[in-house]
């Protein structure tokens, strides 16, 4: 009997109907699920009538799960990997046996699906051109804060996974150390209660206050769009155009294109500029 096949599969991150094809085929024709909670991987199972031996498998039992699963594998078991929700590995367990399956040559075969970091980002309106996956930010405050300031200069668009209970701690250690930037709160996605808010942190933090906290949160916050010496570079370059007889507005829009700011923003500044000096 040759080795078995290795699948990592994903699963819906709340809508049960959000499976693709292929996964359920995949589901149904391994001889082992290996997931993370047996009664919650059930419910969806159960929806599909599938009826598997299932292998429970979580962060803590991770090590040990993972050789047995491999041994699985190695004498001729097929064996599908999932979590309780998305794509396994993401802020979830799935590293570790997906590091042994790689050191014993086992192929390993991914079956895609739904994972809350894309859907949120897809939805959010900032930008999804270059953007950076935080997951989890540290449990205590001072680490958060920390993390937060070695993102702060960070232009890429931030993702960040968070628990009902922390995400207005979260949220205000976000306004103090990154600023009132863009950003959107994805909440319960695909389930009834999906809600989606964009605005400043500032105005997000203040509709969370007035409303029920509860459920799965994604938060996205904008990269940082300027920098101080970004924003003083291009105020010289305006003025040296102006000098060479540009009007203010038409110096601001070639400047502000050439730096990617806004011409909103570099125009009241050149104003400002020229009324202090
Ligand atoms: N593996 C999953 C994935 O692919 O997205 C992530 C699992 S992680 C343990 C759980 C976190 O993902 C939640 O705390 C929340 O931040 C986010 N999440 C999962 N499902 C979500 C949903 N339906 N709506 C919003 N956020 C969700």
């Amino acid at each position: 009997m040759g080795q078995g096949r290795f699948y990592i599969v994903s699963t819906p991150i709340g809508n049960l109907d959000d499976i693709t094809l292929r996964a359920l085929e995949t589901l149904k024709k391994v001889d082992f699920i290996a997931c993370e909670d047996t009664e919650h991987s059930l419910k969806l199972l159960n929806y599909y009538g599938i009826k598997k031996s299932l292998i429970s498998y979580w962060s803590e039992k991770e090590k040990v799960r993972a050789e047995e699963i491999i041994n699985k594998i190695k004498s001729g078991h097929s064996v599908a990997l999932i979590t309780d929700a998305g794509t396994p590995g993401i802020s979830d367990p799935g590293a570790v046996i997906i590091q042994r399956a790689i050191e014993e040559n086992i192929e390993i075969i991914p079956v895609p699906g739904p994972t809350a970091l894309i859907t949120a980002l897809s939805i959010s309106g900032l930008s999804s051109e270059e953007f950076t996956f935080i997951g989890f930010l540290p449990v205590k405050q001072a680490q958060r804060r920390k993390k937060l300031l070695e993102l702060s200069s960070e232009k890429r668009t931030l993702v960040f996974y968070e628990a009902p209970h922390r995400i207005l701690q979260s949220l205000h250690d976000m306004l103090e150390v990154l600023d009132d930037r863009r950003a959107c709160i994805a909440r319960e996605l695909t389930k009834m209660f999906e809600e989606v808010l964009r605005g400043r942190l500032s105005e997000l933090i203040e509709k969370l206050e007035n409303s029920k906290i509860a459920g799965e949160y994604v938060i996205i916050v904008e990269g940082i769009t300027e920098t101080p010496q970004t924003v003083d570079e291009a105020l010289k370059e305006v003025k040296e155009l102006m000098k060479k007889g540009k009007g203010r507005k038409e110096a601001v829009k070639i400047i502000a294109e050439l730096y990617g700011l806004s011409k909103k923003e570099l125009y009241e500044k050149s104003l400002k500029m020229d009324e202090i000096e």
